[in-house]
């Protein structure tokens, strides 16, 4: 963050305020981590703060202290826009424009808080009255670290507000090995581990509580993992009656997208998950060096991200979607093979 951004985050903070904190549709860990741990320290300050979530998050999210007091757009309708017209203030992290909350999108729009935004992602919109965007970051909760640390106040991380931010950096960072993981954000973990954050536990909380959905589902996604080595890619599909025939929920698929880049000489991964009811195809992108899955995604599936790791979606049924991919990757053999 800028001094000039510094010095108007501490004017607007000066105050006790109402304060809402807003993560993206499906937050994620980095997401959540980023908002509660904010939530933590504002608390911390005197504010009154809510964290409003689009809609559901996935149950090894469901640990995350704090997570018990998040509001639920979805759910909590009426409860989640009076927090949001009550706020003077208001916190979007974790995503760079207003289209990424879904249905809170107007509501937000509205709202007449100053907005500032801390997010990674490329390319932000420009909504905020402080925009604190850096793409080089390994997560927002990183950022969010470096927030509080540009306003001098470190010593107010708890034990609860160090776990949230641990949590973020190691999902957004897939344990710390993407190469956005940079020897500060070792530094900062190590500050969080120092302030109570409990790496082994935290760890074993995201990702070794796996259900038997989801492992059956795993075995059904890598047996329909499509490999196209002259592209150098690997895809997954996975369609709502697979998806019912396990009992699919929320979560479940998380990270199924990665195993394609584990195959050799494979730069490019995706998978293609059928949601019925909202009538889309929901795709993840994934790439190693520096084949952007940002463009791709903004170009042609309506979404975007990072340069190694995007989303977006497609209207069209399954079938028609693989078709419409195959058609468009053509065009990308030179990039992929270079
Ligand atoms: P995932 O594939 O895990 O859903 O998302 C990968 C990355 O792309 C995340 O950083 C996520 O925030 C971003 N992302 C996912 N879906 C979308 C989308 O529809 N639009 C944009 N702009 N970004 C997305
Ligand atoms: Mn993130």
């Amino acid at each position: 963050m800028n001094s000039v951004d510094i010095t108007t985050v501490k004017s607007i903070l000066s105050q006790p305020k109402k304060i809402a904190i807003i993560p993206h549709r499906n937050p994620d860990g980095d997401a959540m981590g980023s908002c509660l741990a904010l939530s933590g320290f504002l608390k911390a300050k005197g504010h009154t703060v809510h964290v409003v979530a689009p809609n559901d998050y996935p149950k090894f999210l469901k640990w995350m202290p704090g997570n018990d007091v998040v509001i639920n757009f979805e759910r909590e309708n009426p409860k989640a826009k009076e927090v949001i017209n009550e706020a003077s203030v208001i916190f979007t992290l974790d995503f760079n424009d207003l289209s990424r909350v879904g249905q809170m999108e107007s509501v937000l729009q509205e709202a007449e808080a100053d907005f500032i935004m801390i997010d990674h992602h490329q390319q932000p919109s420009d909504y905020a009255k402080v925009t604190y965007s850096d793409v080089t970051m390994s997560s927002t909760c990183e950022m969010v670290f470096n927030f509080i640390d540009s306003l001098g106040e470190t010593d107010l991380i708890d034990a609860d507000m160090a776990t949230n931010l641990y949590t973020g950096i190691m999902t957004d960072t897939g344990s710390f090995k993407y190469r956005s993981t940079s020897s500060k954000t070792h530094r900062v973990v190590a500050e969080l581990i120092d302030k109570g954050a409990d790496n082994m536990e935290i760890h074993r909380e995201v990702f070794d509580t796996n259900s038997p959905s989801r492992l059956h589902l795993l075995g059904i996604a890598l047996s329909n993992m499509v490999i196209l080595p002259e592209y150098r890619t690997a895809y997954i599909t996975l369609s709502q009656d697979e998806l019912d025939q396990y009992g699919f929920k929320k979560g479940d698929t998380e990270g199924f997208v990665n195993y394609g880049l584990t195959l050799e000489g494979i730069i490019f991964a995706l998978i293609f998950i059928e949601n019925r009811e909202e009538g889309i195809i929901k795709i993840s992108f994934r790439s190693v060096g520096d084949f952007s899955v940002n463009e791709f995604a903004r170009e042609h599936f309506n979404g975007g991200g990072h340069t190694n790791a995007a989303g977006g979606r497609s209207e069209m049924s399954m079938e028609e979607t693989i078709s419409k991919f195959n058609a468009i990757l053509k065009n990308y053999k030179d990039k992929l093979n270079t």
